[in-house]
């Protein structure tokens, strides 16, 4: 007979050990700082969380989180400044999310200023910048739209400009039976339908109303015009058809999107500055990848002195030092991550930066205690990376390879060996330093061409495989940042962080098996669809 003394017992009732209530016998794991303190720098994927008690759904856990000391995002998410993720588009629907988008400056302040007063004049199903032609333009020139953009519902103007005064309206029923090249001099006055036939509707009117003058009408487009009848905006029924409500979308005071933008530190921002805040920018990032200087340190301080209900993050920086220097000049926010991102080389070359959990707890613990949240900057792979970011103290994630690649990132897509891709590059590559000004100089925060004779590059240039719209991408991102708070346990990440402080989440460290039986294994082939 088998000898069974050192077997669980066999028992019918519920089991019960005396012991069970006692809170040292069921300490698991480690707390965020006992695994920190270590001193090995570790990333996002050297440690897992232990799961907790569910008794909630995914959709009842609140993301809601601060971004600066006064802005509260319903959606922890940020897209970074770079000129392969984010201008007006992208800032546009990381809003509507719930999220903000930060605007590159790797480009001329009125350009950038540009962007930003987009966002902040965005109304959701109305084209402020439609594609517009005047009565001069020929039937090749509409091929030539519908050709790149795919759409040929395009307002006459007399000078062919938006704001100039409408006169008439050329859709793909007045040029369905032209695309002969016979026709392709055809000049637009001659087919197109002319004011008198257009149903318009003036500014001012709501999504509403508009929606209402559509279904009547029965067209397909509704230019949008002021009292002199000049045109302002254009609306397409097939967005109107497709309407969504984005009850999370980041508003300010005045029911306009909120927006971000990057600027440098040398003295030709402030003129930058200007002109940003003139088109209604809500959050300003001081953009360096080194920020403890003298010369940020005085930027933040002329910035809250000058205009002191615009909010500033300040950055990067990875460790306390450098986070008190920031903090004591003013900062609303700052930004942590150096050599983390993906297209990042700074670590090898320059020898400085840290593994960015680390980096994003030790910042973000000495953070709370002046009440300043931290944005986890760069790095960020996947929904886990986000939740880990989250738990360690970060009240946002701000990306740059997660979001590249989607619809709304700048950029045409192209194909590689049947892949449909987009570029991404490192803000510190050689090919983002080479983009010039109108002028001629460099505008970028690597590069310094009054001091520095030679360039060294901080990032490569690559390219991102097509994810589709940000609309449809980031509330997945929501979607599993919410189910991974269900397995911890936790319904908000306000209770996140405070469970994480008090030393009640737990982690563990993964040995380097641990982590590939983390990930697929074992398998012949698989395919990794991921919502
Ligand atoms: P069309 O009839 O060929 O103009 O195309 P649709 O109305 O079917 O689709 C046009 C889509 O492109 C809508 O979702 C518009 O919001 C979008 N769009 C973006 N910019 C413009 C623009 O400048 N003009 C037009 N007509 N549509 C634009
Ligand atoms: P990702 O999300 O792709 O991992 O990282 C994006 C972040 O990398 C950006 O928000 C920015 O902080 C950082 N970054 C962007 N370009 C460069 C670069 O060329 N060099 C370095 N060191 N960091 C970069």
């Amino acid at each position: 007979m088998a000898d069974i003394s050192n077997h669980l017992p066999i028992t019918n009732s519920v089991p019960h050990y005396s012991d069970s209530d006692d809170e040292d016998v069921l300490q698991d794991g480690l707390s965020a700082k006992d695994m920190i303190e270590k001193g090995t720098g570790l990333t996002y994927n050297d440690f897992i969380i232990l799961p907790g008690y569910i008794d909630f759904a995914p959709d009842q856990v609140d993301l809601s989180s601060q971004l600066t000391k006064k802005i509260i995002l319903k959606a922890p998410l940020v897209s970074s400044p770079m000129d392969t993720v984010t201008e007006a588009d992208m800032a546009i629907a990381m809003a509507l999310c719930g999220g903000i988008g930060i605007i590159h400056h790797n480009c001329l302040p009125s350009y950038q200023a540009n962007e930003v007063h987009k966002v902040k004049k965005y109304k959701h199903g109305f084209i402020h910048d439609p594609v517009v032609l005047s009565p001069n333009h020929t039937v090749a020139d509409v091929l030539a739209v519908k050709k790149e953009h795919g759409f040929c519902g395009i307002p006459i103007t007399e000078d062919g400009k938006l704001g100039g005064k409408l006169v008439g309206m050329v859709t793909s029923r007045d040029i369905d039976f032209l695309e002969d090249m016979h026709f392709a001099n055809t000049k637009l006055e001659s087919i197109m339908t002319k004011l008198q036939d257009l149903v318009t509707a003036q500014s001012g009117v709501t999504l509403t109303e508009a929606n209402h003058i559509l279904e009547k009408s029965k067209k397909g487009k509704l230019p949008i015009i002021n009292g002199q009848g000049n045109l302002i905006a254009l609306m397409a029924r097939t967005d109107l058809k497709k309407a969504r409500s984005y009850p999370l979308s980041s508003k300010d005071d005045n029911k306009q999107l909120i927006v971000g933008a990057a600027i440098g530190t040398r003295e030709e921002d402030k003129a930058r500055l200007v002109l940003l805040a003139q088109a209604g920018v809500d959050v300003v990032i001081l953009d360096s990848s080194q920020g403890n200087s003298i010369y940020q340190i005085e930027m933040i301080k002329f910035i809250k002195k000058n205009y002191p209900n615009l909010q500033v993050v300040a950055g990067n920086v990875v460790t306390k030092r450098q986070a008190k220097s920031l903090i004591e000049a003013g900062a609303d926010a700052l930004r942590v991550g150096m050599g983390s991102g993906s297209i990042c080389i700074t670590q090898e070359v320059m020898a400085v930066g840290r593994p960015q959990a680390t980096a994003v707890y030790k910042v973000s613990e000495f953070a709370r205690k002046y009440g300043i949240p931290v944005i986890a900057d760069g790095g960020i792979q996947s929904i886990g990376h986000i939740i880990k970011a989250l738990s360690l103290g970060a009240s946002t994630v701000m990306m740059g390879s997660l979001l590249a690649g989607t619809s709304e990132a700048p950029g045409e897509y192209f194909f590689s060996d049947g892949v449909r891709l987009k570029k991404y590059r490192g803000m510190g590559s050689i090919e983002a330093m080479d983009r010039k000004d109108a002028m001629g100089s460099a505008m970028n925060r690597y590069f310094h061409s009054d001091v520095d004779k030679m360039k060294v590059a901080q990032g490569v240039s690559g390219s991102i495989v097509d994810k589709g719209s940000v609309l449809r991408f980031v509330p997945y991102l929501q979607c599993g940042v919410r189910h991974g708070c269900q397995d911890i346990g936790t319904r908000s990440l306000v209770d996140l962080r405070s469970r994480m402080y008090k030393g009640q989440l737990r982690f563990e460290l993964r040995s380097h098996s641990a982590q590939q039986e983390g990930n697929v294994h074992s398998l012949f082939s698989y395919e990794k669809r991921l919502f």
